[in-house]
């Protein structure tokens, strides 16, 4: 059975397809010819519906929609919902990592967390979500060349290393996203079965 993925972003296909390997689903990526929606929601969880029931209805499949981000702390949760835009459309994950360490300057608290809404939708309509969470702090500077967006920032709990220096072998064992997909993981299998 086919699944579709609502993302372009090639990191969360591959995180998807190592966390829900052994299901027996052939995880796909959302096809070219569909445009992505408008993320209007101001949560991660009306983002993750958005992109979960459009591309549902757009495929006819099942559907798994993915809104995350970092929320820092002593920033009142920013950039939170906005952590893909708030540096403008065509900002680079650089620049907008540059963006938060200059923000982040002068408060002495650098704990943060990454969060991800994770919302299954099938093509009549129906739904299932769950959420995961990731503690953390943010680094002093990128550290690390494994893993997408903030992850040369992010600094899990327990550890050392940025999750860019973790690499996927710890990232997919405790990420936020893991989290998220291990709560979803009932409703998904769910759809196997007649
Ligand atoms: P979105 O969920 O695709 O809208 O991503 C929002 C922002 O968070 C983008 O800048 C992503 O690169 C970033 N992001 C999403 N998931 C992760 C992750 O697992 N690690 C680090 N950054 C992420």
């Amino acid at each position: 059975m086919r699944l579709v993925v609502a993302t372009a972003n090639p990191g969360k296909l591959r995180e998807y397809r190592a966390l829900l390997d052994g299901l027996g689903l052939v995880l796909v990526a959302l096809p070219a010819s569909v445009s992505p929606p408008p993320e209007t929601g101001d949560t991660f969880l009306a983002n993750a519906r958005i992109k979960a029931h459009h591309a549902a209805r757009h495929t006819g499949l099942f559907a798994l929609g993915d809104d995350s981000g970092l929320e820092v702390t002593a920033l009142g949760g920013w950039p939170g919902v906005s952590s893909a835009r708030f540096a403008g459309e065509g900002a680079t994950d650089a620049q907008r990592m540059a963006q938060v360490l200059d923000r982040l300057r002068p408060h002495r608290d650098r704990s943060a967390a990454m969060r991800t809404a994770l919302v299954l939708a099938g093509p009549d309509g129906s739904e299932s979500w769950a959420e995961g969470v990731l503690r953390g702090t943010v680094a002093f500077a990128p550290r690390g060349s494994r893993g997408f967006g903030y992850d040369p920032l992010f600094v899990p709990e327990g550890f050392t290393g940025t999750l860019a220096e973790l690499g996927p072998e710890v990232k997919d064992r405790i990420s936020h996203r893991a989290r998220a997909a291990a709560a979803l993981r009932p409703a998904i299998e769910r759809l196997r079965r007649p």
